[in-house]
């Protein structure tokens, strides 16, 4: 008997996108993903995937891994057999008492999509049901068939070129595969918005890159390292993650020596609006992507929002817009950023905060204020000196400071994938 992992992508997500586009993603992504737990092996079979590790691999890390991939609508492991109710009846008999132990009751559910299967789906649950009644009961922990609310339900598919037996499927992480939606550069500072807007629209399927911009010595190092960890937290949903840290110290102190204080904030949005879009351009991303949210800071109202987003030449993606804190909050805590977003270093945002920002900014009022310096030449300096961090998942994390263009694509080659 061989365990392997099944899983399902569902076909309404199919629909209006193309089968195929959306099925290459979803694969070359797992195998990105799946690579560092060892040899694999991946077959499509209507509407679902199986992972078949190989002699020695990981199969947890693996499972792991696929509950967290985009794109699947469920997940579970399975055990495969071939399409006899003989081998089908032996399969059940050794492979799923394990998933019962402590458990009362359960139920089995048929589907065979290969209607030459001599058995119904309701023969098949029936005499299937039979043969784990008795196992359990033969191994002293007796078990009952409960059809409206069992524990456990076993599923029995028989399909096109194998039968699988399996309990304890779980819901995917859902959303569209990695890449079949474009590629986004993401502003992620340190705070719990931005994190869960990575996580929102990697669920749509883009491929993310990530910007942030600091300010040392005025924020440290440390605040650099928590954006660092929040990127990699978000790599558990995105197998890697590319960050390019941007210094705006000059830009700033220069807005503080020649513009007025009330509009420091929104000049520096602008600033980092633009900047986010060459780097965006650089790294061949289409939109901007932002945790800002409707409303919940000076610099987030209608008004403020029109002001910083004239400065930006591509699209800008605010998942988080029409969200209370409170919503953002939890999104945060279910994928596991929260408690990082909250360790209170400071952001260059919060360096230098006007007293009265304005809330309600006239946009030729901030357009003369930015006239005031060479903006474009401050910015020049800034793009002339931006670091960046790769990491690639996995169960080693890889950090590499400032490395050069081709040292990724490298990396990407080693885990068997071109950029
Ligand atoms: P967050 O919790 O994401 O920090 P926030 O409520 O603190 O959001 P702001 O500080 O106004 O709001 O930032 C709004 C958005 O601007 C952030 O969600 C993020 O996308 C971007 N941003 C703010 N500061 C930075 C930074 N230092 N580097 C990169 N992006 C930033
Ligand atoms: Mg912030």
């Amino acid at each position: 008997m061989t365990e392997l992992i099944l899983s399902k992508y569902g076909e309404l997500t199919l629909k209006g996108l193309n089968k195929r586009r959306f099925e290459d993603a979803l694969v070359r992504d797992i195998k990105f993903r799946l690579a560092p737990y060892g040899g694999f092996e991946i077959e499509r079979a209507q509407s679902a995937l199986t992972v078949t590790p190989a002699e020695g691999a990981d199969i947890d890390g693996m499972y792991d891994e696929m509950r967290r991939v985009f794109g699947l609508s469920a997940v579970g492991r399975a055990a495969v057999c071939e399409k006899t109710m003989e081998a089908v009846s032996e399969a059940a008999r050794e492979y799923i008492p394990q998933f019962l132990m402590g458990k009362k009751t359960f139920k089995v559910e048929s589907k065979r999509s290969d209607k030459s299967f001599p058995l119904k789906s309701p023969q098949i649950s029936a005499e299937v049901g039979g043969v784990i009644l008795d196992a359990m009961a033969h191994m002293g922990m007796p078990v009952k068939v409960n059809v409206e609310d069992p524990d456990v339900t076993v599923r029995v598919e028989i399909r096109d070129g194998h039968a699988y037996v399996s309990a304890g499927q779980e819901r995917g992480a859902g959303g569209m595969p990695a890449g079949s939606s474009g590629r986004g550069m993401a502003l992620l500072s340190g705070g719990i918005d931005s994190p869960v807007a990575v996580y929102m629209m990697a669920r749509r399927g883009m491929a993310i890159e990530c910007v942030h911009f600091e300010s040392f010595p005025y924020t440290s190092e440390l605040a650099r390292r928590k954006v660092l960890e929040l990127a990699r937290l978000l790599c558990g949903y995105t197998g890697r993650m590319r960050v390019h840290v941007i210094s705006v110290t000059r830009i700033q102190e220069e807005l503080r020596k020649h513009t007025e204080e009330d509009y420091f904030t929104l000049l520096l949005r602008r600033s980092m609006m633009r900047l986010s879009c060459r780097a965006a351009r650089n790294a061949g991303c289409g939109a901007l992507i932002t945790g800002e949210s409707l409303g919940q800071v000076a610099s987030q109202t209608l008004e403020a929002i029109t002001v910083t987003n004239a400065a930006a030449s591509l699209p800008v993606l605010r998942p988080c817009v029409g969200m209370d804190k409170d919503e953002i909050i939890t999104v945060s805590r279910k994928i596991g950023t929260f408690e990082t977003s909250i360790l209170p270093y400071e952001d260059c945002c919060t360096v230098f905060t006007p007293a009265h920002p304005k809330t309600r900014p006239e946009p030729e009022k901030v357009l003369a204020q930015e006239a005031k310096l060479d903006m474009a030449a401050l910015e020049n300096e800034a793009m002339s000196a931006v670091m960046r961090y790769d990491i690639v998942s996995g169960t080693v994390i890889e950090t590499l400071e400032g490395v050069p263009e081709k040292d990724y694509g490298a990396i990407l080659a080693e885990k068997g994938e071109q950029k």
